[in-house]
């Protein structure tokens, strides 16, 4: 269940992303945990992952990888 998300500002934490649910068409925000970004539908609860390429998650993947 992942999905690629280009426009910069939609990886702002906090940022709704209206009307965009694919099980309900309701309105998702942008969380983000110690893991990264997730998306979370506030009508249904549904969750998805962006595809983010940012420096952050660059190091930890090295990390897991190195591990
Ligand atoms: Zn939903």
């Amino acid at each position: 269940m992942r999905e690629i998300v280009t426009a910069q500002s939609a990886l702002r934490e906090n940022s709704v992303l209206f009307k965009s649910c694919i099980r309900c068409s309701g309105d998702r925000q942008i969380r983000r945990d110690f893991e990264g970004f997730y998306i979370s539908c506030l009508a249904c609860g549904h969750i998805s992952y962006p595809e983010v390429h940012t420096e952050e998650v660059a190091r930890l993947l090295e990390w897991k990888t190195a591990s």
